[in-house]
């Protein structure tokens, strides 16, 4: 090494860069007296300029001087990422074996400065003058937006203002300097404190008892009153100068619970992220966040990432739900990093469910996780009945039985609601021909494309493609071409058929735009100004209906059969779920299932409310196969044009697993995915698997350091998944195949 003492080790910063290498790279920071850890920094890479975040100082040892570039620039504008979250950004890297400069770039704050941040919380109402402007402004004015939730809410805040839309900053010094707005006192008395039940007491007291980390499973049903123990572990961590951070799957699920922290809890200072709010707002939640001011911060997974100096408790709300997971860019569970988080920072964790996740369950089960249950629900709501109707006794025409249709009707009679759950949107999952059986296929994907028969197209619901209807068949003119099989808009077209006078509102991702429009949505069956609803699944999760009696569920039988092998698992809290939104105020609810297959013991243990008996029956299964939580998994997978290129990359990964023999490791073949296109990627995957953890985490590590070494065809991508969630199990993809099931685990001498 020549010329090395150029750049003394103590000026050399390693810095994360979001590129798909795992390492960090060295810079030489002499120039900046004040570079430090933790700031966003500018640098050359290659023949471009990047930003990236100043990791570490190099300790010393050998460097060749001559390839060490200086630092470029220090944005000095917000405050250096502490040590705490950089130590949060390597565990996700190593654990999940994630390049550390793309998880730090997904995990860092947008990189906006957030110097209004501390404005956030003034608060804000509508002056009469407003009022009355009201009618006078456009309606797509965003004035108009503000004043009408300012008078909807009473008061709300900046940051909540602001959430509401990108040019709100902008609309609000407008409005205020017109007098149509003005700041508001925080005020309210809170909302009043139930007394709490016995259970949900002890819950409460288990809470408290310790110091530190320690985590406790929340178990109860939708409206067993979880929320409520939340609510008192909050306000104790809040009396005592802490933050809260607060955890929820979906987007759609933070307005309702933000209105109901709120309204506790007047005087904190509350703030909300999520990945639809525009950068400035994530960015001032961020910095309030960071800077301690603020006392709540409740968030979907992203937020799982925000400095919280005074940290005080972790609270995860339906710690089941599929969407704490991050399944593209940067594989991670929010829960489990929760999880760790809570460890490191020694604070307590509290995951809520109505239907636990095998994996979390086991843990409560072995007592790493304290148990503690909810065993009714809150005030006087009863459980609701659950019936099945079987549709090879009930012929169903239009995806509706002879039952169902009755009991539609008895609500409807009585003034009451129903909601029929069935989790497809579009028309028509598929449009083919009768006649000659083509079918209307996306060119891009494996997939066939869904008819929506509003504005007459052919969509794609893997990559987004979508083309006009065709007159005719293209492969033999036939022009009875039919849409087949059922979607939300077929079904709401069926019921507004057979109840031409009843109100029909339909709820799926292509008739729910934005967060505004989905809170009035909510609002109308609340106010009990819709008859049926028609909804998918993003209806099921955590709102309270009081007014819907019946829930009626088609089309579930698909999930019974699914290759997943955690369809059934996830069929049941989604089951458990929307059977939740019925009979939760004081009239009594029931769930009408359609089926097949009554006789499937899901269906008995759901109508018995028997989560434990499922979930034992579930785990006894998965134990014998060696499946998680019984046993731990990999996913390798890669996608390239040509599927021949992932599957020879796959095969040289596969090559290389077997080569480091690691003892009680099955490494399966390499099968292309079920879904073998989408979006004009070919895919394939690779999995391993092993009873044990330290054996799987011995062949991960070096396993993944040799992939970065394998010879990569042009254009092929590759992802390593560490606990995936969705596997379609080893027996279903040889059987797809047609080759040998579950083909035999390699043997190591
Ligand atoms: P979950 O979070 O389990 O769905 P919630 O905490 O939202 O349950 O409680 C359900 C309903 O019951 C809410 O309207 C809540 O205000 C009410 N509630 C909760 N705890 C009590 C209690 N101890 N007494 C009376 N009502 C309660
Ligand atoms: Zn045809
Ligand atoms: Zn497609």
């Amino acid at each position: 090494m020549e010329s090395t003492a150029a750049i003394l080790p103590s000026h050399l910063l390693q810095v994360a860069l979001s590129r798909p290498i795992p390492t960090l790279f060295d810079y030489d920071a002499s120039a900046f007296p004040d570079a430090e850890p933790g700031q966003r920094v500018r640098v050359p890479f290659g023949r471009s300029e990047l930003w990236g975040i100043a990791w570490s100082w190099r300790e010393a040892g050998e460097v060749d001087a001559a390839r060490i570039k200086p630092l470029l620039d220090i944005d000095r504008a917000s405050p250096p990422l502490p040590a705490s979250w950089r130590a949060l950004v390597e565990f996700v890297a190593h654990y999940y074996q994630q390049p550390i400069g793309e998880v730090a770039a997904m995990a860092a704050p947008p990189a906006i400065s957030a110097t209004r941040a501390e404005r956030a919380n003034r608060r804000f109402r509508a002056t009469p003058a407003g009022s009355a402007a009201l009618d006078t402004l456009p309606a797509r004015d965003v004035r108009r937006k503000l004043i009408t939730a300012l008078i909807e809410a009473g008061d709300l805040n900046e940051a909540e203002l602001r959430a509401l839309s990108s040019r709100a900053a902008v609309a609000l010094e407008r409005l205020l300097a017109d007098g149509l707005i003005e700041p508001a006192l925080p005020q309210a008395p809170a909302e009043a404190a139930h007394v709490l039940s016995a259970d949900q007491a002890a819950a409460l007291a288990a809470l408290q008892s310790t110091a530190g980390y320690a985590a406790s499973l929340l178990h109860g049903v939708t409206g067993s009153g979880k929320t409520e123990v939340y609510l008192r572990l909050i306000e104790d961590q809040i009396a005592a100068g802490r933050q809260c951070l607060l955890l929820v799957p979906e987007i759609a699920l933070t307005p309702q619970l933000q209105a109901r922290v709120a309204a506790r809890f007047p005087r904190a200072c509350l703030h909300v992220m999520h990945s639809e709010m525009s950068d400035g707002a994530r960015a001032m939640a961020w910095a309030a966040a960071q800077s301690g001011e603020a006392d709540i911060l409740l968030g979907t997974r992203l937020a799982v990432f925000a400095p919280l100096p005074r940290l005080g408790c972790i609270v995860l709300d339906e710690e089941h739900d599929p969407s704490f997971r991050q399944t593209e860019g940067v594989r991670y569970s929010a829960r489990d990093v929760a999880i760790w988080r809570a460890r490191n920072e020694d604070v307590p964790i509290v995951l809520g469910s109505a239907t636990p996740s095998l994996e979390t369950l086991r843990h409560a089960i072995d007592g790493r996780y304290r148990w503690l249950r909810l065993t009714t629900r809150a005030g006087s709501a009863r459980l609701p009945e659950v019936h099945l109707v079987d549709t090879r006794v009930f012929r169903a025409t239009d995806g509706l039985s002879q039952p169902m249709l009755r009991a539609i009707e008895s609500r409807l009679g009585r003034g009451e609601q129903t909601l029929l759950f069935i989790n497809r949107r579009g028309y028509a999952p598929v449009l083919s021909c009768p006649a000659c059986g083509w079918a209307a296929g996306c060119t891009q994907c494996t997939a066939n494309l869904v008819l929506h028969a509003a504005d007459r197209r052919l969509r794609c619901h893997h990559c987004g493609a979508e083309g006009p209807v065709p007159h005719a068949c293209p492969k033999c003119g036939n022009q009875d071409i039919q849409g087949y099989g059922r979607g939300t808009q077929r079904l709401e077209e069926t019921l507004a058929s057979r109840f031409p006078t009843a109100r029909l509102l339909r709820i799926d991702r292509d008739n729910v735009r934005g967060r505004e429009h989905w809170q009035e949505q909510l609002d109308l069956i609340r106010r009990g100004e819709v008859d049926l609803v028609v909804g998918t699944q993003l209806l099921a999760k955590g709102h309270d209906f009081p007014g819907i009696t019946l829930v009626g569920v088609i089309g579930a039988d698909a999930s019974l059969h699914a290759a997943d092998f955690r369809a059934q698992e996830r069929l049941f809290a989604q089951l458990m779920q929307v059977g939740g939104r019925a009979g939760r105020a004081d009239t009594a609810g029931e769930v009408l299932i359609q089926t097949a297959q009554p006789e499937h013991p899901l269906f008995a243990a759901l109508k018995a409310h028997d989560f434990d008996g499922f979930a034992r029956s579930q785990l006894a299964e998965r134990a014998a196969l060696g499946l998680p939580p019984h046993g731990f998994q990999l996913m390798l997978s890669a996608d390239a044009p040509e599927l021949q290129a992932a599957l020879d990359f796959l095969e040289a990964a596969r090559r290389a697993a077997l080569a480091l023999a690691v003892d009680g490791v099955q490494i399966y073949d390499v099968v292309p995915m079920r879904m073998v296109r989408r979006a004009n990627r070919e895919r394939a995957q690779l999995v391993v698997e092993s009873r044990s953890r330290p054996a799987l985490r011995t062949l991960l590590l070096p396993w993944v350091a040799n992939l970065y070494r394998l010879r990569v065809a042009r254009g092929l991508r590759w992802h390593i998944d560490v606990d995936p969630v969705e596997v379609w199990n080893t027996l279903a993809a040889a059987a797809v195949l047609g080759s040998h099931p579950r083909s035999a685990p390699v043997e190591h001498p």
